[in-house]
């Protein structure tokens, strides 16, 4: 057993959500659970609807005062907020682990990125373009805030999903109210309050609820955007709902990325490149690898160096430094994810490793499981399951291959791995998906589009097709001739 985190290093205190600039808690609270224990570690207020209403009206308020800054000025408050996180790092960094589950290293990649994207969107900006300037017309097309924003978040990447609409909004002069995942609330809750005294109050609060409070604020007529991640499903209920005030949206949503194997990998190479891009985050990750395609003549030597290397990464509490694997975040996922271990078994399909959960240990653990080629059309591999449970398949033809590769409602990202680049990169030119990463994965950048093809979602987040996301288009043309009007 390696070091372990305890509670004195965590932010030792209330957690309260953060209106109007002050921080406000309710008679009305909810737990929050360490998944690698079980166990309560604290509670959180739960809104009703007047909180929601106070967040929304400071926010208008703050809007008048945020949106007229020069950007600069915006741009420099965000930058601010990337030092100041920073500074608290290692609180953030051990709070993130106790809250998700998530092992230092996985902790130390958000927390930094999210220091990373603070900074990086802070330099971004839109500026006016002079799309005719003659003697007589002058024609400015140009991008104006919308308003107030929610923000709506998920449970797997909690602090850097909400900078990655927290940053944009604000430098394009929106106001942000933010909606952590009932799950994983803490981290969300103490950034908001923590980066308080850079912003005039109103400009980012912070609201934390039950599922109800989401459909307050997709409803709500004072709100303009809600950026959301999170699942299909939800995603297609906060659209219906944000129909009823037109709102603008973005929406990130499920995957089911496909991984391509070529015949001239070497398999013992590969496989530590594959089994990280399937069991990232315990495969708690929109872009994890969902089912790999491993072409016929590697496939057994694939399995087999997958198999072996998978023994040897340590699944547990990740507050342990040896820890490189935590448990599933949730009770609800960890029961959805014992749904595919069921249904594999009960299909008799082939456990290359794991199989089976142990339901008595203390904390949602599930381990680490392969299954050998089970049928293309097994809910394992059509559905996400978003737990630590991989399908490998066989393929021969390149046509065939990318055809099920596409096979499927989903298009957030895709990996090919393969010697022959020209191969990788004429078979990735064919993929339905917003990243296709070529003999790399999970490789992020705030200046790079993220956003899915298809059912995994609507607009994009980052550079600056993200940015202009929580703007308006407007066209200002000016009649100079002396005698137009008068
Ligand atoms: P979820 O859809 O259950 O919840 C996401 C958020 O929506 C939470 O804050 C939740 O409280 C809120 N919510 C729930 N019901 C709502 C409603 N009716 N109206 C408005 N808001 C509501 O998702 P999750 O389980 O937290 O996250 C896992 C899912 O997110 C997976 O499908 C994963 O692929 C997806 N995801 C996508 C991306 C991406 O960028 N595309 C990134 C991470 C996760």
């Amino acid at each position: 057993m390696g070091t372990q985190v305890g509670a004195e290093d965590l932010l030792l205190r209330e957690f309260a959500m953060t209106i109007d600039g002050r921080t406000v808690t309710t008679e009305s609270t909810a737990p929050v659970y360490n998944p690698a224990t079980g166990g309560v570690i604290a509670r959180v207020p739960v809104a009703a609807r007047e909180d929601l209403d106070a967040a929304v009206g400071a926010a208008h308020r703050a809007f008048g005062v945020w949106s007229r800054l020069a950007v600069e000025e915006r741009q420099a408050v965000v930058s601010a907020m990337g030092d100041r996180l920073e500074e608290h790092a290692e609180s953030f960094i051990a709070l993130l682990t106790a809250e998700q589950g998530k092992p230092r290293a996985m902790a130390e990649w958000e927390i930094y990125g999210s220091v990373a994207w603070l900074r990086e969107i802070a330099k971004q900006a839109l500026p006016e373009e002079v799309l005719e300037d003659g003697p007589d017309r002058r024609v400015i097309s140009r991008h104006t805030p919308l308003g107030v924003v929610g923000a709506i978040v998920p449970w797997n990447f909690p602090l850097l999903l909400a900078v990655w609409k927290i940053a944009p909004g604000l430098v394009a002069g929106d106001t942000v109210i933010v909606k952590p995942s009932p799950f994983t609330p803490l981290c969300d809750l103490a950034f908001v309050e923590l980066v308080q005294d850079l912003v005039p109050a109103g400009v980012l609060s912070a609201v934390s609820g039950d599922d109800d409070l989401g459909k307050w604020m997709t409803a709500h007529p004072g709100i303009a955007k809600i950026a959301f991640t999170g699942s299909t499903d939800t995603g297609k209920h906060v659209m219906a709902s944000a129909a009823g005030t037109l709102k603008r949206i973005t929406l990130e949503l499920g995957g089911n990325d496909p991984a391509i194997v070529l015949s001239d990998v070497d398999p013992g190479k590969v496989a530590p490149q594959i089994f990280w891009a399937a069991f990232q985050n315990n495969a708690q990750f929109c872009n994890a690898a969902k089912r790999v395609y491993i072409h016929d003549e590697v496939y057994d030597a694939v399995r087999d160096a997958l198999v072996a290397y998978a023994r040897t990464v340590v699944v547990g509490n990740g507050a342990h430094a040896d820890t490189q694997l935590g448990p599933i975040q949730n009770a609800p996922q960890f029961a959805k994810v014992q749904e595919y271990f069921d249904d594999c078994a009960a299909n008799d399909y082939t456990f290359a490793l794991g199989g089976a959960i142990d339901t008595d240990a203390p904390g949602w653990f599930v381990p680490v499981t392969i299954v050998d080629n089970p049928p293309e059309d097994s809910r394992l591999v059509v559905e996400e399951p978003f737990g630590p449970i991989l399908p490998l398949l066989r393929w021969t033809d390149e046509d065939d291959v990318v055809r099920r590769a596409n096979d499927t409602q989903w298009g957030l990202g895709a990996t090919v791995w393969g010697a022959d680049l020209a191969a990788v990169e004429r078979i990735g030119r064919q993929l339905e998906a917003g990243t296709v990463w070529l003999n790399e994965v999970h490789e992020y950048s705030p200046h790079q589009v993220f956003g899915g093809h298809k059912q995994s979602g609507i607009g994009a987040e980052n550079s600056l097709h993200g940015l202009a996301e929580y703007t308006n288009h407007q066209t200002i043309t000016l009649n100079k001739a002396p005698d137009a009007v008068a």
